[in-house]
């Protein structure tokens, strides 16, 4: 039976409203407050019917922004203190970068030691193959002049983690309820505190609201009466006039249908997840036409949850104003957004490129759909922020399965705490130029 009232309501059941549910839950038995009993988690689907279902689960630190890379390390350290529940794999990461992204992964790594997040950089085109080749002997990628070994991160299951938080969160008291949408948001007569969702179980009265919806953020956005359209003061002091809040990119990813064994380092170890970037053309390994000109990158890993070796590339920005897209069905369910034969070509190749391995392998592609969109923010990064004085939203951006740690910080604040680790990602940044730097990579995300 849906309750007519509960002092906490979250919105969605992915990695943000699961990991929020469960510290919420723990701050609140040590604060001597109860525990789960007061949080509900309504979800239109069930757990992990969004986009943390199908993440890849890649876990990494390598970002640009410094404020990005502070709070990849505290979500790092949070895989890392449950790895059985969270199916975690430490595997560790590596980014490797053509000569057009040297300087920038320099100073990724410089500052990850100044963190104190372990890391080695490998510099040069010579030293950075005779790196790879120690670690794959049919290593043959061109044009890397620079590489950057992270030590911690890796990637854990999707799905498994998911359950393995709700069986947390569920142990400490909190409810889920699947199957339940929330269709409206009421407000008191004298402040614009949400008081009441509407559902299409029933109504709910609530204190506190936190919306955890990943690709459907836009429709809780507009249910708050946000801007579709604000304005963003670059970090120059230029504004530009109504830029679209929300964008979306479409993820492309998919699976070699090869026994994960085959991608096994040479040690018979798992190997740390690749991501490889590079500005030599790709051609095909089907036919050797060039397929990509430009700058071009990848990351797979081998993968006993997927069954293969399991990876993605660029993903691409959708046209359609964001609230014209068709979000649902969502994921492998989508008849549009998901990878095409073109890609599977593209990415097969790319393996090719930086395995020898992988040549001619392209028949074992795994001809299922896969990828799926993702919501962006108007400068890509993530807006963790309290809106109509009670709402707390989590719209990581689309950077977030890795984001294990928001939740944690997200219930200290509900709590009526500070966090300095989600302090540079409040809505105000557009209005004030507090901008993140860009990278020179080809992901929106990096
Ligand atoms: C193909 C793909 C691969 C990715 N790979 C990675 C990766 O390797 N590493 C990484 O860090 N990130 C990755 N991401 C990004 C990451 O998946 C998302 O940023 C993150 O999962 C978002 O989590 P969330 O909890 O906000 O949303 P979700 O996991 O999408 O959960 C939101 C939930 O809210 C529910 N919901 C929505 N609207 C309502 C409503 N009105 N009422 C009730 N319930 C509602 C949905 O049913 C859904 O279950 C990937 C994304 C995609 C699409």
């Amino acid at each position: 039976m849906t309750p007519s009232q509960t002092k906490y309501l979250i919105i969605g059941a992915g990695i943000h409203g699961l990991s929020t549910a469960y510290h919420l839950a723990t701050e609140l038995k040590a604060n001597g407050q109860g525990g789960g009993e007061d949080i509900l988690i309504v979800d239109k689907g069930s757990i992990a019917s969004g986009a943390s279902g199908i993440a890849c689960g890649v876990i990494r630190n390598n970002y640009f922004q410094p404020a990005m890379r502070e709070l990849m390390a505290e979500c790092v350290h949070v895989w890392e203190t449950d790895p059985e529940a969270y199916h975690y794999h430490a595997v560790g990461y590596m980014q490797i970068s053509p000569e057009s992204m040297h300087a920038d992964v320099a100073q990724i790594a410089a500052e990850q030691k100044a963190i104190g997040y372990e890391s080695e950089l490998i510099e040069g085109e010579e030293a950075c193959r005779s790196y790879m080749r120690g670690i794959f002997s049919d290593w043959r990628a061109e044009g890397i002049t620079s590489i950057l070994h992270e030590k911690r991160g890796g990637y854990a299951n999707n799905t498994a983690s998911l359950y393995g938080l709700a069986n947390k969160a569920e142990a400490a008291g909190v409810r889920i309820m699947s199957g339940t949408e929330v269709t409206g948001l009421e407000s008191g007569s004298n402040s614009g505190a949400i008081t009441a969702v509407e559902t299409n179980k029933g109504r709910i009265e609530v204190e506190q609201v936190i919306v955890a919806a990943g690709p459907w953020v836009p429709r809780i956005w507009d249910m708050l009466e946000l801007p579709d359209r604000i304005d963003v003061k670059d970090t120059k002091g230029e504004v530009h006039k109504d830029v679209p809040m929300w964008v979306y990119w479409c993820l492309q990813e998919g699976t070699l249908g090869v026994e994960p064994g085959f991608g096994m380092a040479d040690d018979g170890n798992m190997p740390p997840v690749i991501h490889v970037d590079t500005d030599v053309p790709l051609c095909s390994d089907v036919d050797g036409r060039v397929l990509v000109e430009d700058m071009w990158g990848i990351y797979y890993k081998p993968d006993f949850n997927f069954g293969g070796i399991q990876g993605g590339a660029a993903p691409y920005l959708v046209k359609t104003p964001a609230e014209k897209i068709a979000i649902d069905p969502y994921g492998p369910d989508s008849p549009e957004f998901i990878v095409d034969d073109l890609f599977a070509e593209t990415w097969c190749s790319a393996l090719a490129f930086c395995q020898e391995r992988y040549q001619g392998q392209i028949g074992k592609w795994r001809k299922e759909p896969s990828g799926g969109i993702g919501a962006f923010t108007a400068d890509s990064f993530p807006v963790f922020d309290r809106f109509r004085e009670n709402c707390y939203v989590i719209a990581d951006s689309n950077h977030g399965y890795k984001m294990i740690a928001v939740g944690k910080l997200v219930a200290e604040e509900v709590m009526g705490g500070q966090s300095a680790l989600l302090e540079p990602f409040r809505f105000s940044r557009f209005a004030e130029g507090k901008l993140h730097p860009i990278s020179n990579s080809p992901f929106p995300w990096s």
